[in-house]
């Protein structure tokens, strides 16, 4: 029977780009999704490789400035070997805040400055929706287009000749004498001494282990023939992401919905509202697009990163708001450890062992 070097479950933007860093290592590997690769969560995201903004977890910027560092080159190498453009944008980011709170790497902004950074973002304009003491910052942020960095993440896989069985649900990890030997899936068993869970928002739903992790739900739209806008906007209440083929992205929600996917015309025409709000020329754009997607939400919102208490068992997921900025740190860490390589950052704060500690 046929073994691999690696097994990963999921093909979303984590299990692709592990796939193949492990590649690019000569392993043998084969991922396991259960529908079609890259059709979830980094299906959804709006693609902001936001690594130093206010909202994340002190232990975490480490990985998203690592990562946000790693990302050119993460980008020229799946770029070169698939043949596909993913949009990689360094115009940068404005932040919109009533609250003074701009992390220290953003600058603020006059309205002087402002109005020559992004015309269509009048201070005057965006001053009633956010608030009398409203103010702006730039932040030097890249952003890329999600949907076109897995479809060239795939390609790069086949490529590269990774094994991809698609429509194939892992059922359970397969253990003997406390070390993974394969998957069994909905039809068949694979083998291998290496088994990766990526499986995004439904991480803990295969044995042996139940993951704490559950789906946050992020509804989103995007719209055409909009404002020309150059950078990415980030108000409290919704941002708008600019792709280079005239799509304005305008996000998102954050719910707890289990794993409804389903979009609502109210929440929808709220997050249009808000984004008319601060920017009033999307007023005149088309809406083109509504969809929503499963955050990876974890008890502690950090990430899960490392091997279980099953030898050869690994799981890379809870990568929550931040999943497309982190995948290449995610993919370079992740080899590490399965290599078993001395491990370039220390990891023990994302370890899954944090989770099923020893009681009593
Ligand atoms: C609306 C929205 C906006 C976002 N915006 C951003 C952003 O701007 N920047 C950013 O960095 N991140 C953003 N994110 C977060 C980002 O999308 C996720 O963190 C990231 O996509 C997680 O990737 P993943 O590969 O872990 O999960 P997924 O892409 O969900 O992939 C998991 C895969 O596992 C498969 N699977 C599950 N169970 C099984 C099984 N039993 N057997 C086989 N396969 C299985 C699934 O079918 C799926 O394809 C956003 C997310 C949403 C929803």
């Amino acid at each position: 029977m046929k073994t691999w070097d690696a097994i990963i479950v999921g093909g979303g933007i984590i299990g692709l780009s592990l796939g193949l860093a492990l590649r690019r290592k000569a392993l043998q590997v084969l991922i396991v999704e259960r529908g079609e690769p890259g059709r979830e969560a980094s299906h959804a995201a709006a693609g902001m490789l936001a690594g130093s903004g206010g909202e994340i977890a002190p232990p975490l910027t480490t990985l998203t400035g690592e990562s946000a560092r790693l990302y050119p080159q993460f980008v020229h190498e799946l770029q070169d070997e698939s043949g596909i453009n993913v949009d990689l944008r360094d115009h940068g980011t404005i932040l919109v805040s009533s609250r003074p709170d701009f992390p220290a790497s953003a600058e603020p902004l006059s309205a002087q400055q402002l109005h020559a950074l992004e015309p269509s973002l009048g201070l005057e304009e965006a001053k009633p929706a956010a608030g009398p003491e409203t103010a702006f910052a730039f932040l030097g942020e890249r952003s890329v287009d999600p949907r076109a960095l897995v479809g060239a993440a795939l390609n790069a896989a086949r490529h590269l000749q990774i094994d991809i069985s698609s429509g194939t649900e892992v059922q359970s990890v397969l253990v003997s004498e406390g070390r993974a030997v394969g998957i069994r899936t909905d039809k068949t068993s694979y083998l291998s001494e290496v088994v990766v869970n990526c499986a995004g928002a439904w991480a803990g739903s295969f044995r042996p282990y139940s993951f704490p992790v559950r789906p946050v739900k992020g509804q989103m739209l995007a719209v055409v023939r909009g404002p020309a806008l150059r950078h990415v906007v980030r108000a409290e209440s919704v941002y708008l992401v600019p792709r280079t083929d005239g799509r304005l992205l305008i996000g998102s929600t954050l719910e707890d919905a289990g794993f409804n996917k389903q979009t609502d015309v109210n929440t929808i025409q709220k997050l249009l509202h808000d984004a008319v709000e601060l920017v009033p020329a999307v007023a005149s754009s088309k809406q083109h697009e509504a969809w929503a997607g499963l955050r990876p939400g974890t008890p502690d919102g950090l990430p899960i990163l490392g091997e279980t208490a099953t030898a050869g068992y690994f799981v890379a997921t809870g990568h929550f708001r931040e999943g497309i900025l982190l995948a290449p740190i995610t993919a370079a860490l992740m080899t590490e450890l399965i290599l078993r390589r001395p491990s370039s950052l220390d990891l023990a704060r994302f370890s899954p062992l944090r989770f099923f500690q020893a009681t009593g």
